[in-house]
């Protein structure tokens, strides 16, 4: 059977940012991934966004690795010439009753060291963004764009220059934990002997867990699946900014993102669904939108959402669950040496992405 220092199983945004960090760190690092391409779940299924950090419970993995990724990412896009654009966000109350809410976003900012939010009265706010309506905002200087398909081919690049390998077409389909190291049976017969096995494969992560003997099924979580539908703008954006409502239960609510092309779209909403596969837009979902998007925008013209595209949040709660913190769970925490296993990297996994593949190499190294 042939050997090899680290295994890592998914080739998404994480994944790679993984397989770098333990390539720069000089270990020898396989990617094994499922489809033909990189990139092609979540990855690319999102907004694109470079979150500031703010909404984060304070200490908590999501907080800490957003507020570190977000200036790795800023540093390594400058760096690599990766498409982004610091545009800032703003996040509007649309009602007398969300201030409140608005008052506890900066405080939990706050907490997590991001202290750049900048109150905004109506007055300010549509001086800035003359087509919003709201009773209030805050403007978040250091929200951002980011390509990230151009961020996965840098990450893709250093890994294959310190040596690191990506097989595509390749899914895993097992694993067995074994006292020489992680015997990993893929999809076609081929077995491997890994020393570091890393399970980054997204929606897949649970299901692919629980085929790992030797792994107590116990600490898998469960996996639920949040779709989120987007829709676009036809013609011009009326905002420069992208806008936020103040967030709800499941998601940040239907808010405005700009591709780096200036085109708008809406989303995504909250759908929770059965499959990780489910990702057709079902356009009478547009009709929700409207009403939303209204309260922050009144002149949306009647007509003008087109179904976009959705994708599909990997939950480890249940919809009436609060929800939970990344789950990165180590040697220290299931007992394999060599083994971590990344469960429910939501928003803001994009984001974090650097700082998680450094979190990762770190855990390993120890
Ligand atoms: C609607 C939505 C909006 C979002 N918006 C943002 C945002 O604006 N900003 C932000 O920071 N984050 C955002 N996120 C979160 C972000 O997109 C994810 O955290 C991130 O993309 C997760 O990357 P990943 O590598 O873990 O997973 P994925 O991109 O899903 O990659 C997993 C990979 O594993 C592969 N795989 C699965 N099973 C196997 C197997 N058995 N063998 C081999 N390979 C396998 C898959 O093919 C896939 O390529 C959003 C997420 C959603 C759903």
């Amino acid at each position: 059977m042939e050997a090899v220092d680290c295994v890592v199983i998914g080739a998404g945004v994480v994944g790679l940012a993984v397989a770098r960090a333990l390539a720069l760190a000089g270990r020898e690092v396989l990617v094994l991934e499922a489809a033909d391409a990189i990139g092609t779940g979540t990855s690319s299924r999102n907004s694109e966004v470079i979150h500031a950090g703010i909404y984060y419970p304070k200490g908590s993995l999501k907080a800490r690795l957003c507020v570190q990724g977000k200036q790795l990412l800023y540093a390594y896009c400058a760096e690599r010439g990766i498409a982004h654009r610091r545009c800032g966000k703003l996040l509007v109350a649309t009602q007398e009753a969300q201030l409140g809410q608005l008052q506890g976003i900066i405080d939990k900012a706050a907490a997590n060291g991001v202290d750049d939010l900048v109150w905004l009265s109506r007055e300010q706010a549509q001086a800035l963004e003359p087509a919003l309506a709201c009773v209030g905002a805050l403007h978040s200087p250091s929200t951002g764009m980011v390509d990230s398909h151009g961020l996965m081919l840098a990450l893709l690049g250093d890994l294959e220059h310190a040596g690191g390998l990506l097989a595509l077409n390749s899914p895993l389909d097992s694993a067995r934990i074994t006292p020489e190291g992680i015997v990993l049976n893929a999809v076609g017969g081929t077995t491997l002997l890994a020393r570091t096995v890393v399970n980054a494969a997204g929606l897949h992560a649970q299901d692919l867990a629980r085929r790992f003997s030797g792994l107590d099924p116990a600490l898998v979580p469960p996996a639920y699946y949040a779709k989120g539908n987007y829709f676009t703008l036809a013609g011009r954006s009326p905002f420069s900014r992208l806008i936020y409502p103040v967030p709800q239960a499941a998601g940040l609510g239907v808010h405005l993102t700009l591709d780096l092309g200036g085109q708008a779209k809406f989303g995504p909403d909250v759908q929770w669904v059965d499959s990780p596969d489910d990702l057709v837009v079902d356009p009478a979902r547009g009709d929700a939108f409207y009403a939303e998007v209204r309260q922050y925008w009144p002149d949306l013209p009647d007509g003008a959402l087109q179904p976009g595209y959705a994708g599909i949040r990997p939950k480890i709660q249940a919809p009436d669950q609060a929800a939970l913190d990344f789950m990165v769970q180590g040697p220290a925490d299931h007992g394999v040496p060599g083994l971590v296993n990344l469960f429910g990297i939501e928003s803001p996994g994009l984001t974090s992405s650097l700082a998680l593949g450094a979190h990762v190499a770190a855990l390993l190294a120890d």
